[in-house]
């Protein structure tokens, strides 16, 4: 299970392992308040060089692993939610991609949106307030799943 937290991505490439994730007080799934270490998984990230060391957890009584991950990335996206959500601006609005991403990037991300779109409204072509829509509700305008709500600590 991914958890998205509140990370200082810049302090956390500075701390690596020693970095003092936020963990919840319960387990999500058991509500066991005992939720331990689980080591640490190696992700890269848009803007860093070398892969951040990202927080495991675990609940002993049910066995869920989570994976904490900074919440100014979306699961599964390298790129960060600005750089992302800029992109999808940027086609909405000027029907253009940003030349400093590659184009396929933009274009898969793109594609999940207008996923999102019909899923959740039935439009064909997502449209600003769509796209802002399907934010507030708490999914990832790119994604590609179906299963793509964001779980916050
Ligand atoms: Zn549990």
């Amino acid at each position: 299970m991914v958890l998205h937290v509140a990370v200082d991505v810049k302090r956390l490439s500075e701390l690596g392992k020693k970095y003092p994730w936020p963990r919840p007080k319960r387990c999500l799934a058991c509500k066991s308040p005992r939720v331990w270490g689980h080591g640490h998984v190696q992700r890269y990230f848009e803007g860093f060089v070398h892969p951040l060391w990202i927080r495991r957890l675990r609940c002993p009584d049910c066995r869920t692993v989570y994976t904490l991950r900074p919440d100014l990335f979306y699961q599964g996206f390298q790129y960060s939610l600005m750089t992302i959500l800029s992109s999808l601006l940027a086609r909405i609005m000027d029907h253009c991609w940003l030349s400093y991403i590659p184009r396929q990037n933009q274009q898969y991300w793109y594609k999940g949106l207008k996923l999102q779109a019909f899923r959740l409204r039935n439009v064909p072509a997502p449209d600003r307030d769509t796209m802002e829509e399907i934010i507030s509700l708490g999914f990832i305008p790119s994604s590609h799943s179906l299963n793509c709500a964001m779980l916050r600590l």
